[in-house]
């Protein structure tokens, strides 16, 4: 069964604009799952779906096989979300915070308590207990949120921009979180545009524009693809026309400068003695783009083109 099910889900909001156009997802139990896309490309939305804070204009959602529109009180049980924007109380300590959530689940007190300490120490938050959400720095209050999202325990965790705004060393702390508690067991779907963020933590991954899913893949694969790599070139003395490179696609963007596709298995040095064998000297070299970033911009913009 798996952890998350979504079937042509369509939401249109109130002043007419289509933010998602019938969108199919489904993700593993177990799995560590990015949902990709650029800004205003319906990922908040899909995810205010999920977990109840936006009404769904048609589709079919699936928690762990629990229907969202039959069982929505399965669904809030066995979902835990950490929202994009803060939205907890500025004079509220730390502890109270996490505490609140928990009454809210029903949780007694005593099992709140001990799981709250647990959070907080696993996200370095328990000294800061008693600090007031003021105070808190933006990366201390996402990992407060992470804390909160896990208080009842969720068997899927899911998380909209964990890392927007998060300084790199404690964006890597919540990595190793994160993938530390993946590997417990807890099904993670986060959102993100840090393309290095979904390569290092995910296993399968979406892409998601303009409302719709564009790609879904092993990461695996998916990098396997993208094992070519591009390269631009500075060349010594000026082309005329794009060289015939034999192996290597190649094209020229102005009369010094050559754009070659090195794919899986090809050396660079292989291209130079490609080059050479056409009289071709190279001045510099760098890599064009990482890989993962190249491909989401190509799906952007193949997208766009389908679309007119
Ligand atoms: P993402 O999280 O991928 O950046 P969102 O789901 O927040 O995207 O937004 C998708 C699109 O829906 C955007 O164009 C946004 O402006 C629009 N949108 C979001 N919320 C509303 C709303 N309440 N009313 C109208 N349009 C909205
Ligand atoms: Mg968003």
């Amino acid at each position: 069964m798996p952890a998350l099910s979504v079937r042509q889900l369509r939401k249109t909001y109130r002043n007419g604009f289509e933010a998602l156009k019938g969108v199919d997802l489904s993700v593993d139990e177990g799995d560590f799952f990015a949902l990709l896309g650029p800004n205003g490309a319906g990922k908040s939305t899909l995810i205010g779906i999920l977990a109840s804070l936006v009404t769904k204009t048609s589709g079919e959602v699936k928690v762990f096989g629990h229907d969202l529109d039959r069982e929505p009180e399965a669904v809030k049980a066995c979902l835990g979300l950490v929202p994009q924007e803060f939205n907890f109380n500025i004079f509220l300590p730390v502890i109270e915070v996490v505490l609140n959530q928990a009454g809210y689940y029903g949780i007694p007190r005593g099992e709140a308590l001990e799981r709250a300490e647990f959070y907080l120490r696993k996200l370095e938050l328990w000294d800061r207990r008693q600090t007031e959400m003021r105070q808190l720095s933006g990366g201390l209050k996402r990992r407060l949120m992470i804390a909160r999202g896990l208080i009842h325990g969720p068997r899927l965790l899911i998380l909209d921009e964990p890392t927007a705004g998060v300084d790199i060393e404690i964006r890597r702390g919540m990595w190793d979180f994160l993938r530390e508690l993946n590997e417990q067991g807890t099904t993670i779907i986060l959102t993100t545009h840090y393309l290095e963020e979904a390569e290092n933590l995910c296993r399968h991954i979406a892409i998601i524009n303009r409302g719709q899913v564009a790609e879904r893949e092993g990461m695996t694969r998916l990098l396997g693809r993208l094992e070519a790599e591009t390269f631009v070139l500075n060349l010594q003395h000026p082309l005329s026309a794009t060289p015939d490179l034999p192996g290597f696609p190649s094209l020229l963007l102005d009369d010094q400068t050559l754009e070659v596709e090195l794919s899986r298995g090809q050396s660079v040095n292989s291209l130079f003695a490609a080059l050479s064998r056409r009289g071709i000297e190279v001045a510099s070299l760098r890599n064009k783009q990482n890989r993962l970033e190249r491909l989401f911009l190509e799906t952007v913009e193949r997208r766009g083109e389908d679309r007119g």
